[in-house]
């Protein structure tokens, strides 16, 4: 998953980032509104962790600005414990979550899941094409139900590809996913959809390029 924290406390967004990072998740974290207003106006997320007390205004501003725009990536916000009020309005503005503050890490890793679930129309915390199946609860990939061990940013491209299965994943979205806002060279994707095509190599699935627009997972019949 690509995540997107936008939390002023710095102790809590740590415990977030920590939290969320693993099982080749991708997590930018940002302290300011108009930070992370920039960073939702250029790049797509699959989930923000969205904190509504904010330094340079509401969170609660920038959930609007994006669901007006017809930006329908899950938000889980994050409130205070009595800030009922809030969680009302945070709903109401599009707010597909929230967790009240202090809260516990687990919660809010199934509550992740299970937004992740409803916004991909799944029922269970799995991505399968053919005989290739992502847990994004253990990160455990399996292929022919033999364990493929991944490395992090190779765990999170076949995540990226499962998403996009039979369809088109976008070369852009591709390096969002693995590399986040960093610097990365120009081949550093081709790098990664070359190693995972060797361990498809023969199992019935391949990775084909489309040349200036991404990549698809589809069936091999070789
Ligand atoms: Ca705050």
């Amino acid at each position: 998953m690509r995540l997107l924290i936008v939390e002023d406390d710095p102790l809590i967004a740590v415990s977030l980032t920590q939290s969320l990072a693993p099982l080749g998740n991708t997590v930018e974290v940002f302290h300011r509104l108009s930070e992370a207003r920039t960073a939702l106006a250029h790049s797509q997320f699959d989930l923000v962790v969205l904190d509504l007390g904010l330094p340079d205004g509401s969170g609660l501003a920038l959930l609007t600005e994006i669901r007006n725009r017809g930006n329908a990536t899950p938000v889980l916000i994050l409130t205070a414990r009595d800030g009922v009020a809030e969680r009302v309005q945070g709903l109401d503005a599009g707010a597909d979550d929230y967790l009240t503050k202090p809260f516990s890490l687990p919660e809010l890793q199934a509550r992740v899941r299970a937004l992740m679930r409803r916004s991909q129309q799944r029922t269970d915390n799995r991505l399968r094409f053919g005989p290739l199946c992502f847990d994004q609860k253990s990160g455990d990939v399996t292929l022919h139900g033999e364990r493929l061990d991944l490395p992090r940013r190779e765990l999170g491209l076949m995540e990226g590809l499962l998403l996009h299965a039979e369809r088109i994943a976008p070369r852009e979205q591709l390096i969002d996913r693995l590399f986040g806002f960093g610097e990365v060279g120009p081949n550093a994707l081709e790098v990664y959809i070359s190693r995972l095509r060797k361990r498809l190599s023969g199992s019935g699935v391949r990775i084909r390029t489309l040349r200036g627009l991404g990549y698809r997972l589809e069936d091999d019949p070789e």
